[in-house]
């Protein structure tokens, strides 16, 4: 049962092939054996589950037919889950049970999807390797001495091994796509405001947004339909109908006019990677479309845009983790400075506190203009870039991460060459346009992804696009040996 995909789920369910009770009670079991070589969940919520699948077996049988009814997903530990522990990764946290569910999360449950518990993830979304977890590093099931990619690094592990068929992500740089690309799944970044990020523990809140990850673009159409949406609680969230991302997903790609940087294509990209990237060109001209040369040449200003942005956003929002409202406490604390001070510095892990400290120095006083202030200047030049790029064409194809996955600790000692990994993904979040990652092959057994960028509000092309990808290809289908 462990096999099946979403989609697949919720046809077994309506024509009551199994139950959801049934159906859940499989994948904890499954998950109590196998995720101890992953380490993709923080918090397993069976009993909850149980409960939550026995509701949605007795809706269904009084007639209600929503879609995701008693369909089993997780949550990246950084939505808000009432009752439930939400550590956002981080020892700051590791106490924390918050009073109310995120609007995701209650738009998942008003569905009726099963939550099986709350996925690892890098502490406060921070990295590309899910290594800075404190509740420890997440396996790639692909080969377990490698990384998953990151921040949602447990949901790419948990979907990709089959514990679950589909979970929630979020991206702020790149942390549903290059963990899907990592891992061989499908994920797709919305558009800036498309999906609520009310009860979204912020990271970077003008480039957080909450996406699905599953194995098929239609799996991720299926869950971002029940996840977007207007958010009265969410001030930066757009009131827009949201489109019906399943019916756009047989579109015939016939016209179909595909924009390929030539930056995206430069030194630093691994060569056998680019093959890949051009095989499913080649597979998406068969199927009817044109291709174009284009530019976007602000890519290289990038990183050091958005590792200024970023992080100054950061220090802001994680100024409300001081032992005082909620989360860890220090031990004896002499007075109030050093309760703050001590229950920081051993509430938060290395990585966090690198960027808090890069974001407090951007933004002080006589650093804001040279940094903070250009910073956000060269945002509005990659966003033109883009603005331009989608007058000549439909979509933008390139790969998603420069490299394949790599081992466990490689990194660990070099935070730039980790931050170099994000080159491809962060200018979606710059510009605020969705972005997606798909299965697109293998290199020495590793997954490569490749990712489709698009205008505003273009989520249902791009699933559109991967979709009729995935009808002629199978690189989606493959599972990791031993899972
Ligand atoms: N790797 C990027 C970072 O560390 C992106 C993370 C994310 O999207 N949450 O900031």
């Amino acid at each position: 049962m462990h096999q099946l995909t979403l989609a697949e789920i919720v046809r077994g369910l309506q024509d009551k092939q199994f139950s959801s009770e049934e159906l859940t009670g499989a994948l904890l079991a499954r998950i109590a054996d196998v995720d101890t070589r992953l380490n993709s969940f923080i918090s397993v919520t069976g009993d909850l589950a149980i409960a939550d699948a026995k509701a949605a077996d007795a809706r269904r049988a009084k007639g209600e037919s929503d879609p995701l009814l008693g369909a089993p997903i997780a949550h990246k530990d950084l939505f808000c889950t009432e009752g439930v522990l939400t550590t956002c990764g981080s020892k700051i946290l590791h106490n924390f049970k918050a009073p109310y569910d995120a609007t995701v999360v209650a738009k998942l449950k008003e569905a009726g999807a099963v939550s099986l518990g709350k996925l690892n993830m890098d502490e406060f979304a921070m990295g590309s390797a899910n290594e800075s977890s404190h509740f420890g590093p997440v396996k790639n099931p692909w080969d377990t001495e490698r990384v998953p990619g990151g921040s949602s690094g447990g949901s790419a592990a948990a979907v990709a091994a089959r514990l679950i068929p589909a979970a929630t992500g979020t991206d702020t740089g790149g942390s549903i796509r290059q963990p899907a690309a990592l891992t061989n799944l499908t994920g797709i970044k919305p558009t800036y405001g498309r999906v609520s990020r009310w009860g979204m523990i912020a990271y970077a809140s003008s480039l957080d947004q909450g996406g699905p990850m599953a194995r098929t673009a239609e799996d991720c159409a299926l869950l971002l339909g029940a996840m977007a949406g207007f958010d009265p609680k969410d001030s930066t969230s757009i009131d827009q109908p949201v489109d019906d991302y399943l019916a756009v997903l047989a579109q015939p790609l016939a016209g179909l006019r595909i924009g390929l940087p030539k930056e995206y294509f430069g030194a630093g990209l691994d060569p056998r990677i680019a093959d890949k990237v051009m095989a499913v060109v080649e597979e998406l001209k068969k199927l009817g479309a044109t291709v174009k040369d284009i530019s976007l040449p602000n890519l290289q200003h990038a990183i050091p845009a958005y590792y200024v942005i970023a992080p100054a956003e950061a220090s802001s929002n994680l100024s409300r983790f001081d032992g005082v409202r909620f989360g860890y406490r220090c031990e004896d604390p002499k007075d109030l400075m050093d309760l703050y001070k001590r229950s920081r510095a051993e509430g938060f892990g290395d990585e966090v506190k690198r960027r808090i400290m890069v974001g407090t120095y951007a933004l002080s006083a006589g650093y804001y203009d040279a940094y903070y202030l250009k910073a956000q200047k060269i945002r509005r030049l990659i966003k033109n870039d883009f603005v331009s790029a989608f007058e000549g064409v439909d979509v933008i194809l390139g790969p998603t991460t420069p490299n394949l996955a790599w081992k466990l600790g490689e990194k660990g000692g070099d935070p730039v060459s980790a931050y170099l990994e994000d080159i491809y993904t962060i200018t979606a979040n710059l510009a605020g346009i969705p972005g997606l990652s798909m299965p697109a092959g293998f290199v020495d057994g590793l997954p490569v992804g490749v990712q489709l960028l698009g205008n505003y509000f273009q989520e249902g092309r791009l699933l559109n696009v991967a979709h009729q990808y995935q009808q002629v290809t199978d690189w989606h289908q493959q599972a990791p040996s031993g899972f």
